[in-house]
């Protein structure tokens, strides 16, 4: 905004008084115009050069305002005179160029003193090769005798905005001046085309839309320019001024929609600020319809507005990327920057074509030093902003590792918790294989282990052990007198009261199938095994069992095997024997007990 207000100050003023003749000096290679041209408004676009002159003589010209030929967007034509006397004999012929391409018709009327009016007709109407030379201003050959005053018209009518910068070359001088111009021009395409396929490449490569809103940014801005400059008439289609007409709105909207879609992407805008994001996305609404517009509605409607609505789209982007920037997204400063530039160098050229600014280097350029350091600024930004994402992901990466490692040990923590209990439920597991279901006392496998186990023992440290196997007496009429679950119930009895006088012995009981019991007692022997027998029959037979309301008496009877250490053969054996006291503890009246007979012992 300050190079604004110091162009609006420091602008030369035009001279005060307008000339009216312009003497041509020998040596002198080129004149700009503004100085002695005066203009007339012809707003019907009706006169022709005889009546034009009449106005002139009755003083209604008047000299350029403030000495630039700038007017804004205004309908009807625009007469400019000057009277050129050539004091050069070396340079009868010059060349009259109009430095501003985008004019509809601009004729050119030459009259020598007392002769007749010369007529040639340019501008981005009439077809490119119609131009004297090839080149991107419209310019007109003109015949200046030696010393003979020549009146010079010339006729602006254009639906573009009024700008009739007119200026005398000699062949020679607009050689080089346009040599320059070339150059310029080509290194700042030169510039656009790099950014445009350097950015391509980066979005081909990265796939981050950024580039690519990017590039579509360059892409439109680069025609607005190529058409402004006069480029795309001359290159792209000399022959059709429809285009010619149409490509400024259009690419001036397809320029904004990018610009204002690279803003939302690169800012990441839809989660920094949602009310931001709405307002270029209704600019791009706008820009959109507009640039279809364009197709359809004169130029001279749809250029003005459409370059109008660049101001506001500017202004919406460098008030986002200011919020951006103040809600910490680092990238925006150098965003904001860039496109400060540009909104100088724009600004600049808008008030030029709307006839507020003067036409200066820097204000007639502007667009293109302010474009072409906005977007060497962005594609730092970008590069920057490439930076500070991949810093972002790494420390996402970082993150998710260190919450993947606590994830991990957490998951170990639960399993080894898991396998503990699997392990306790399958000691349960074994636990239960060992136990008779009903009684809840060991079960005849495991008790044969035991039994293994224990001989092998009493042999290693010749120790006694005994064996019991008991039955209880008349099951059967007990289940058939009270019933199953009744039988059960004594079963149970019966095993608690015998397992509690086993253990307190150091011994073992377990059920050995249907109403039969067995006990291993490890170091008893006879004597002491047949006393211990006796007191788990007395438990027994003490009182009767209490199933439900019955009181049922039971009784067992007992075999008693105490096993010779030294003559100690297997359990089956061992069992076998104990079996066969059982007999005769039966065949002996029951609920008694009976140990092996010494002559069974032989
Ligand atoms: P003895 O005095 O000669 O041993 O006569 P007993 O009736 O006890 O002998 P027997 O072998 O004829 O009958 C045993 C009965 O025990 C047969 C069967 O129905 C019963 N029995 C076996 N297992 C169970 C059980 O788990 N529950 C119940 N309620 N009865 C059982
Ligand atoms: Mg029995
Ligand atoms: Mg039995």
């Amino acid at each position: 905004m300050w190079l604004l207000f110091g162009l609006v100050f420091l602008w030369t003023p035009a001279p005060a008084v307008a000339q009216s003749t312009l003497t041509l000096h020998p040596g002198v290679p080129s004149y700009g115009l503004d100085a002695w041209l005066r203009w007339y408004h012809d707003d019907q676009a009706s006169r022709d050069p005889d009546s034009i002159m009449a106005k002139l003589a009755e003083g209604l010209f008047d000299p350029l305002p403030n000495g630039n030929p700038t007017f804004g967007f205004r309908r009807g034509a625009f007469w400019f005179h000057v009277r050129i006397v050539n004091g050069d004999p070396m340079e009868p012929r010059w060349l009259l160029v109009q430095e501003y391409p985008l004019s509809d018709h601009i004729d050119i009327y030459v009259r020598p003193t007392g002769g007749y009016w010369v007529h040639q007709a340019s501008g981005d109407q009439l077809p490119f090769r119609n131009r004297a030379i090839r080149y991107r201003h419209p310019n007109f050959r003109i015949d200046l005798p030696h010393g003979e005053p020549v009146d010079l018209l010339v006729r602006v009518q254009s639906e573009s905005s009024m700008q009739v910068p007119l200026r005398l070359f000699t062949q020679a001088a607009f050689t080089e001046q346009a040599r320059d111009a070339q150059l310029g021009i080509g290194l700042y395409y030169g510039v656009l085309l790099a950014l445009f396929f350097y950015n391509l490449i980066l979005w081909a490569s990265l796939r981050d839309a950024s580039y690519f809103w990017y590039m579509f940014h360059i892409a439109g801005f680069g025609m607005v320019l190529f058409c402004l400059n006069g480029l795309a008439f001359e290159y792209l289609w000399p022959n059709s001024t429809w285009l010619q007409d149409r490509c400024v709105p259009v690419s001036i909207c397809i320029a904004q929609v990018g610009m204002q879609q690279f803003t939302r992407d690169f800012l990441g805008l839809r989660n920094l600020w949602r009310s931001g994001d709405r307002l270029c996305q209704g600019m791009i609404v706008f820009f959109v319809l507009w640039g279809i517009a364009s197709l359809f509605i004169p130029y001279r409607i749809a250029t003005p507005v459409a370059s109008a609505g660049v101001l506001p789209s500017v202004a919406l982007i460098v008030a986002v990327s200011l919020v951006a920037n103040r809600r910490g997204y680092e990238p925006a400063r150098m965003f904001l920057f860039a496109w400060f530039m540009f909104l100088a160098g724009t600004t600049a050229f808008t008030l030029v074509a709307f006839g507020i600014l003067p036409k200066l280097f820097f204000t007639e350029y502007g667009v293109q030093i302010g474009s072409a350091l906005e977007m060497i600024l962005l594609s730092f930004a970008l590069a920057y902003r490439y930076a500070a994402l991949r810093n972002e992901n790494e420390r996402i990466v970082k993150d998710a590792n260190e919450q993947l490692e606590i994830k991990v040990e957490e998951r170990t923590a639960e399993l080894s918790r898991a396998l503990d209990q699997l392990a306790s439920a399958n000691t349960r597991l074994q636990e239960s294989n060992q136990r008779d279901s009903l009684t809840g006392i060991y079960n005849r496998h495991y008790f044969h282990e035991l039994l293994e186990r224990q001989l092998y023992d009493a042999r290693e440290d010749l120790q006694h052990l005994a064996v019991l196997m008991i039955d209880l007496d008349h099951f059967k009429r007990i289940n058939d007198t009270y019933g199953h679950l009744v039988g059960d119930e004594c079963l149970r009895a019966a095993a608690a009261r015998m397992s509690a006088v086993v253990a307190a012995h150091g011994g073992v009981l377990a059920r050995f199938g249907g109403e039969e019991f067995v006990a291993a007692l490890p170091g008893l022997d006879a004597a002491q095994a047949v006393a211990v027998a006796e007191e788990v029959r007395a438990s027994v037979a003490a009182e009767p069992v209490a199933a439900g309301a019955d009181l049922v008496k039971v009784t067992v009877s007992i075999g008693v095997h105490a096993l010779d250490a030294y003559r100690i053969a297997g359990p089956d054996d061992a069992l076998r024997r104990a079996d066969e006291a059982l007999y005769s503890a039966k065949s002996g009246g029951r609920n008694c007990v009976r140990p092996v007979l010494a002559a069974m012992d032989a």
